[in-house]
């Protein structure tokens, strides 16, 4: 046996999980099917040289390495799930916005909450800086908070992934560089290109993993494939608790983007770094609202094709999908998935509350870009959990243990957002990683 513990999938979350175990001194074998979009492989996509000239041209080019599961379908069947197959996973092309969770279930304590969001913080290179220079994240802050704090919630300032070089540019973090950060530690983590194509069990362990190439062997094994790809090879490989792909919850995403009100923003010529403004679930409001200059879905039209970055933000409305067991993905014995997450009266209502929030944040702001209106993403795009949640005991509502490892089975471990088994209104790879880094925590080797 040449390493002690191997990881499928190089997305943030193996990785972390990787640098973890190879922390704790174990070796680590991580495989990865995709190929690299990016010099090194596993860095951001978004730190190229094109996308700095060109911000606005990066959602576009990012979005490509997107593969939608059936991008045809109904509202109800997920018509925005897709998985991206790269060498870094979903982690090279994400936008980085990174909150700590809500929502919080008694897998740790509070302490140790926190302590591991501190450790995820610093694998991700989470900050706040600059901000307090930015004149939207001033004005705009000061301008929300009169409405917003009376709602029982407060503006805050948004943390990024990623850390200002000079010269002012924001190197976007990947997978790389949670690996990188250390050079010793990289020696302890091997990466190969490889496909998992079944996990092969005898009793309650794992033997060993079926790949492209042949059998990989290792004491323990983590399935990091992200929240689609790491059930589906757990129903391929005859792993189907009851739980497997129910529970599922998403974001339904609302954005739309704004030509800020002169007073609100910098009319002159020097360059206002962009804001990043978060305003968490809270008091009677259970969606979580985003005022930034960031990446937009948009193609603006008529006078407004031109506008100075200075006065733009963009509003998101990220509303969160209730955890019901009928809410699910379903893995078919040919290979593929389907799903059906049909949004309840709760869930709609809540879309139709954030968006009439939006509304009003707008009119207070100042106006839409033209072309720009609010527009729901596709259904199923955004940050997919539950399913293959944790749960507190083997009863048929959870997939894996309280410390990520999967019911029934002693070796087989998993880190993904798919562990998540509450409603969280946040984006979660923070929430993710940190979890990762518990999970690791807990694998003898
Ligand atoms: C455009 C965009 C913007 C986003 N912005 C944010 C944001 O601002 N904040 C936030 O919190 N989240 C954001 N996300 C979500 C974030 O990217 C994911 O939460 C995160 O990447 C999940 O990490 P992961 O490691 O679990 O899975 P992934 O990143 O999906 O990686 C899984 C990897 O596993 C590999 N794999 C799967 N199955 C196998 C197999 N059988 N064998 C070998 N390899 C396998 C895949 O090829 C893939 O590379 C965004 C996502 C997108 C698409």
């Amino acid at each position: 046996m040449s390493h002690d513990v191997v990881i499928a999938g190089s997305g943030p979350l193996g990785i972390a999980a990787a640098r973890r175990l190879a922390e704790r001194g174990a070796s680590v074998l991580v495989l990865e099917q995709g190929e690299a979009i990016s010099d090194p492989p596993g860095s951001h996509f978004r730190n190229s040289d094109r996308f700095v000239a060109q911000p606005d041209s990066y959602l576009a080019a990012a979005t490509k390495y997107l593969e939608f599961i059936d991008d045809s379908q109904p509202r109800d069947a997920l018509p925005g799930a897709a998985v991206t197959r790269t060498v870094g996973g979903q982690g090279v092309i994400w936008t980085n916005l990174c909150p700590r969770g809500d929502a919080l279930w008694p897998v740790m304590s509070d302490e140790e909450w926190s302590a591991r969001y501190a450790v995820a913080e610093e694998y991700l290179f989470v900050q706040t800086d600059r901000l307090e220079q930015s004149i939207r994240q001033q004005l705009i802050g000061a301008e929300l908070g009169k409405v917003l704090e009376a709602t029982g919630r407060k503006v805050e300032e948004l943390p990024v992934a990623g850390q200002f070089l000079d010269g002012g540019i924001l190197h976007y973090t990947g997978p790389f560089d949670i690996l990188n950060a250390d050079v010793e530690l990289r020696k302890k983590v091997t990466m190969r290109h490889d496909r998992v194509n079944r996990i092969v069990t005898e009793g309650h362990k794992v033997k060993h993993l079926e790949t492209a190439s042949g059998r990989v062997e290792a004491r323990s094994y983590v399935i990091a494939g992200g929240a689609i790809g790491t059930p589906q090879l757990l129903f391929r490989s005859g792993i189907r608790p009851y739980a497997l792909g129910r529970y599922l919850s998403y974001h339904p995403l609302a954005v739309c983007q704004i030509v800020v009100a002169p007073e609100l923003c910098s009319t002159g010529d020097a360059v206002d770094v962009d804001p990043r403004i978060q305003v968490r679930p809270g008091g009677e409001t259970p969606w979580f609202t985003l005022v930034l200059h960031d990446v937009s879905p948009f193609e603006p039209t008529g006078e407004d094709v031109e506008v100075s970055p200075n006065r733009l933000v963009e509003i998101q409305s990220i509303c969160p999908v209730d955890n019901e067991e009928h809410k699910r993905a379903i893995f078919h014995e040919e290979g593929h998935v389907t799903f059906d997450v049909p949004l309840s009266d709760a869930d709609l209502g809540r879309m139709s509350a954030a968006e009439a929030e939006a509304h009003e944040l707008t009119g207070l702001l100042g106006r839409i870009r033209q072309g720009c209106a609010l527009a729901w993403m596709p259904f199923g795009f955004a940050h997919m959990t539950g399913t293959t949640r944790m749960s507190a005991s083997n009863d048929g509502t959870g997939i894996a243990d309280y410390q990520g490892r999967v019911w029934d089975y002693d070796n087989l471990f998993l880190a993904t957002n798919g562990l998540i088994p509450t409603r969280m209104s946040v984006n979660p790879t923070l929430t993710g990683v940190s979890l990762a880094i518990h999970m690791a925590d807990h694998i003898q080797h």
